[in-house]
C-alpha cells in the first residue's frame, strides 16, 4: 500500500466489514481472523493463532519487527461485532452516502483495524519499519467483555512498553486517555412456590423480593460521581397462576475509579432479602477495571497530538470513555495505553453505524507516524 488515498483505505475497510462476525459465531469470527492473518503474512509478520474455546473464535497475533529491539508496542483490536449475520443483507447494508460509509462494525471497530493494518502495510511497501517492534493482537470476544482473551491480553501487555488501541475515536476526533470500570453482578432470588389461587398465603414470591432489590440497587446510582447501576435484564416466574419460585437479574455498573468499584461491590454483596423466607444470592460477574491517565499516558497523548498537527489536523482533545475496551485491562496494569486511535464516525451497535471517509487518510498517517516515532522513552517510569 504505497499510496494512502481515501479510495484505497475504504476498500481496505470494506474487506473487513463484508465478513460479518458476531461474537457468538466462532466460524464467522475466524473468517475475519484468516483475513487478518493474510494481511499480516503479506507484510512479513510472524503469526501465532491461539485456538478459541467454548464457542469463541481464535486470537490472532502477528509480530512485526522494528528497527530497534523491544519491549515494543502492543496494538489491540477486536474482530467481533454485536451485529448478527444477516445485518449486511438487511438493516445495515454497506454503502457510502456523502462522507459517511455505513456497515456493521465499520466504526466499532473494523475501520480501526483496517487503518492500523494499512499503516503497517504502508511502512512495509515504502521500505520502512516501525521503530519499536509491533505486536498486532486481534481479539475475538471483546463485545462480551473478553472472557476468553483477557489472560492472553494481560500476559502480552506485560511484555510490551506501550499499548495502542484502535477502538473508535470518540466525539468526532478525541483520543481516549482513560476509561471507567464496568462491573456486572448476577442476582437470584428463590422463594416458596404455591398455587396463586388456592394457597397464595403459603407462597413467598421471588419476583416481589427481586422488585424490592431492583429499587434499592438502582437508588445506589450517583450521577454526580458518574456511578450508575442498571438492572438490565430480569427473568422470573413460570406461570401467572403460581407464586414464583425464582427470579434472576443482571446489574451493569459503571464504576469510574477503583474505590467506586470497591464501594459498589461492598454494597451489593451486603444486600439482604426483605422477606426472610426468600433467599437472595448476589455473585460478581465480568469486571473491566478502570484505567486512569498517568504521566506516561499524558506523554503519549501529547506526542500524538503533536504528530497530528504535523500531518495537518487537530485531535480534538482527551476523552474519558464510559464504555469499556480491552484497553481497560492493559491500562489497569500500568502499561501506558492510548485508546480511541481508530476511525471517526458514530452509531456504534446500531443500524446507523458509519465512519467518516474524509478522516481515513489523516488517521492512518497518525498511526504510521506513531509506529515510526514511539521509542523506549515512552515506557512507564517504574
Ligand atoms: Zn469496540
Amino acid at each position: 500500500m504505497r499510496d494512502l488515498t481515501p479510495e484505497v483505505l475504504l476498500a481496505a475497510v470494506n474487506a473487513w466489514v463484508e465478513i460479518e462476525s458476531p461474537t457468538q459465531d466462532a466460524a464467522a469470527v475466524n473468517r475475519v481472523a484468516s483475513h487478518a492473518e493474510g494481511l499480516l503474512t503479506a507484510i512479513g509478520a510472524s503469526i501465532e493463532r491461539i485456538p478459541g474455546e467454548n464457542g469463541i473464535g481464535d486470537i490472532l497475533i502477528g509480530r512485526v519487527p522494528g528497527t530497534a529491539n523491544g519491549p515494543g508496542i502492543l496494538l489491540l483490536g477486536h474482530m467481533d461485532t454485536v451485529h448478527p449475520v444477516g445485518t449486511l443483507a438487511g438493516p445495515l447494508p454497506m454503502r457510502v452516502e456523502g462522507d459517511r460509509a455505513y456497515g456493521p462494525g465499520i466504526y466499532d471497530m473494523k475501520g480501526g483495524n483496517a487503518i492500523a493494518f494499512s499503516a503497517l502495510a504502508h511502512l512495509h511497501a515504502t521500505g520502512r519499519r516501525p521503530h519499536l517492534p509491533v505486536t498486532v493482537m486481534m481479539i475475538p470476544d471483546e463485545e462480551i467483555g473478553s472472557p476468553f482473551s483477557r489472560p492472553t491480553i494481560e500476559a502480552e501487555a506485560k511484555k510490551h512498553a506501550i499499548v495502542l488501541v484502535v477502538e473508535p475515536s470518540g466525539d468526532f476526533g478525541r483520543i481516549t486517555i482513560a476509561r471507567h470500570g464496568i462491573a456486572r453482578y448476577h442476582l437470584k432470588t428463590t422463594g416458596i412456590p404455591a398455587h396463586a389461587g388456592a394457597y397464595h398465603a403459603k407462597g413467598r414470591s421471588a419476583i416481589r423480593e427481586m422488585a424490592r432489590q431492583v429499587l434499592e440497587i438502582e437508588a445506589m446510582t450517583d450521577y454526580a460521581r458518574n456511578v450508575t447501576l442498571n438492572v438490565g435484564t430480569i427473568q422470573g416466574g413460570t406461570h401467572e397462576n403460581m407464586v414464583p419460585l425464582s427470579c434472576e437479574a443482571i446489574v451493569y455498573c459503571l464504576v469510574p475509579l477503583p474505590h467506586d468499584e470497591a464501594e459498589v461491590r461492598a454494597k451489593l454483596l451486603a444486600l439482604k432479602s426483605y422477606d426472610p423466607d426468600v433467599k437472595l444470592e448476589v455473585t460478581s460477574g465480568l469486571y473491566r477495571p478502570s484505567f486512569v491517565k498517568s504521566p506516561a499516558i499524558q506523554k503519549l497523548y501529547d506526542h500524538a497530538a503533536a504528530l497530528a498537527r504535523e500531518i495537518g489536523f487537530e485531535v480534538k482533545g482527551e476523552r474519558v470513555a464510559g464504555g469499556g475496551s480491552d484497553g481497560n485491562f492493559t491500562g489497569a496494569l500500568g502499561v501506558p495505553t492510548l485508546d480511541g486511535l481508530g476511525v471517526l464516525g458514530d452509531g456504534p451497535h446500531t443500524h446507523q453505524e458509519y465512519l467518516l471517509v474524509s478522516h481515513l487518510v489523516p488517521r492512518t498517517k497518525l498511526l504510521v507516524r506513531l509506529f515510526e516515532t514511539l521509542d523506549a522513552s515512552f515506557r512507564a517510569q517504574r
